[in-house]
């Protein structure tokens, strides 16, 4: 069987990721309403009733929005570091203790036939992580919501067959827009979001010939466009030597439509 997976939902509205195999099928996040939750996964053609847990990144709204109803509604255990937990108990509504799960920083779980490991990001929040996947020598990356990509994190997260990447914004359009400059700040800074451009610069340190797809996430809804993304980081790649035509297929996400599921062979 293999690793398959759908970016559900991505941006600064709302986030949901989906990864399955035989034995497991994991949200990770859960930023939307209970309905619009349900009713991604019914477009991506997920029954909520399969699903086995649901991991945390970090607790700010656009990750969590729905997490406490949909654990609640499809009886989902969820998995959060402690700091996680605290950070975000009071707007989850209650979840019973057996439901309660710790899953440390840079711990790696396994649940039936996958693998997971956990990562810290450099993000303005309790303490934000994200998620590798590996089942059968398979490996998928989950990178967003951070300043930047640390050396460590590329340690972890290099040679995955897909990632789903974190391409936040175009430096010009966030430094002419309507933003107040402390909120430019914030998502320029080292513990805000990645650029177009840094994120491509990661990426080119990332990839090999495993590497399949990219799926640009967390794109800004103000301060990006799905093609400049695509444009900007393809670009990059390619000057870099990267032949997307052949080898890496480069996608975006969408706040609001799923990307069909990607099986991984
Ligand atoms: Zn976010
Ligand atoms: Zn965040």
């Amino acid at each position: 069987m293999t690793l398959s997976f759908s970016v559900l939902a991505s941006g600064s509205s709302g986030n949901a990721f989906f990864i399955g195999t035989e034995k497991e099928r994991i949200l990770v996040d859960a930023g939307l309403t209970g309905k619009e939750l349900q009713r991604l996964l019914g477009e991506a053609g997920i029954d909520p009733a399969s699903l086995t847990k649901i991991l945390v990144t970090h607790e700010h709204s656009d990750h969590i929005k729905g997490l406490g109803v949909a654990a609640r509604k499809f009886d989902l255990p969820i998995y959060a570091n402690e700091k996680t937990w605290k950070a975000m108990e009071n707007s989850i509504g209650k979840i019973p203790l057996d439901h309660k799960f710790v899953f440390d920083m840079e711990e790696t779980k396994t649940f039936g036939d996958l693998d997971v490991q956990s990562f810290g990001v450099s993000h303005d929040a309790a303490e934000p992580m994200f998620y590798t996947f590996h089942h059968e020598g398979k490996k998928v990356a989950l990178v967003t919501d951070t300043g930047y990509v640390s050396d460590r994190v590329k340690k972890i997260v290099e040679k995955a067959d897909a990632y789903i990447f974190e391409a936040n914004h175009d430096v010009s359009m966030l430094q002419m827009g309507a933003y107040p400059w402390n909120v430019k700040r914030r998502i320029l800074g080292d513990l805000g979001h990645v650029s177009n451009e840094d994120s491509a610069l990661a990426l080119t340190d990332l990839i090999d010939n495993n590497t399949k797809r990219i799926y640009l996430a967390h794109l800004s809804r103000d301060n990006n466009m799905k093609d400049l993304a695509r444009l900007a980081v393809g670009n990059i790649l390619q000057e870099r030597g990267f032949d997307l035509n052949k080898h890496i297929e480069l996608h975006d996400t969408d706040p609001k439509t799923p990307t069909p599921i990607f099986q991984i062979v």
